[in-house]
């Protein structure tokens, strides 16, 4: 029967590709990229050939449809996007709903994701997390948005483009205040390179270092701060609270 295939792909290096990602791309009808011609460089790094469609922001509602019809139909789709695990921050989880809604079935091949493999390695906690992504474009409705995570007790995960890192650190600053941060710039490519500090120092490095490539920023959560005598009456309240009257 028809199925949908969630494929995570390289976000650098091709050889972060695993075995289970070829053997699904080589097996399934026909692929929907994001970009086909991005994902066809994958496809000869393997030597062989796929037909593709493309589904991305733009057609992804028409496509969508059109898609989802053929899976009922028995087809097998393989999804992938210009890199990572669609989805996160990439087209792909209308499809993923629709496909759900329709009752076909929906396969999970991981992969890379960007987010994931800054934290690890970010020396900032990764646990609690919020996954955040994109932050908006204008300054107002970014700072917005950052004020909503303002109080979030939990490491915030987002994108950036090197266009916007400088006036979004900032942003960050006015929003967040000063908090450990960290920048990881081109993962798994030959240039990878990580800026860990406080968002203060990230906002000095760019005003003497042109920002370039892909980037990935980790932000502390807002630190817990219980004061002595909150956490003091907590137990005894419980207390009380389980006790018969
Ligand atoms: N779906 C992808 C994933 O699972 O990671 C994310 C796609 S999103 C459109 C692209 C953004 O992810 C980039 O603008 C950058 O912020 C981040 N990113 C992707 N590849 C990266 C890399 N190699 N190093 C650092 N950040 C990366």
């Amino acid at each position: 029967g028809g199925a949908l295939y969630i494929v995570g792909t390289p976000i650098g290096n091709l050889g972060d590709a695993s075995e289970r990602v070829r053997e699904t791309l080589a097996m399934v009808d026909f692929v929907a990229c994001e970009d086909t011609r991005h994902t066809k460089k994958l496809f000869s790094h393997w030597g062989f050939s796929k037909p593709t469609v493309s589904y991305h922001e733009h057609n992804r509602h028409r496509r969508g449809l059109e898609l989802v019809n053929r899976m009922v139909q028995g087809e097998r789709i393989a999804l992938v996007s210009d890199a990572g695990m669609p989805g996160l921050s990439d087209p792909g989880s209308d499809l993923v709903k629709e496909a759900v809604d329709q009752g076909v079935p929906v396969i999970p091949i991981p992969g890379p994701n960007a987010a994931f493999t800054a934290v690890v390695a970010s020396g900032i906690p990764p646990q609690p997390c919020l996954f955040i992504g994109f932050l908006p474009r204008q300054s107002k409705e970014r700072k917005k948005e950052l004020t909503k995570w303002e109080e979030v007790p939990a490491t915030l995960l987002f994108y950036e483009s090197p266009h916007r890192i400088k006036e979004t650190l900032a942003d960050m600053v006015k929003v967040l205040g000063d908090r450990d941060a960290t920048i990881a710039r081109e993962l798994t490519k030959k240039h990878e390179e990580w800026l860990r500090g406080t968002l203060t120092e990230c906002v000095q490095w760019f005003e003497e270092e042109t920002p370039r490539g892909e980037m990935t920023v980790i932000v502390a959560g807002k630190t817990m701060q219980l004061d002595t005598d909150e956490k003091a009456a907590e137990p005894e309240e419980w207390w009380r609270a389980l006790t018969p009257i």
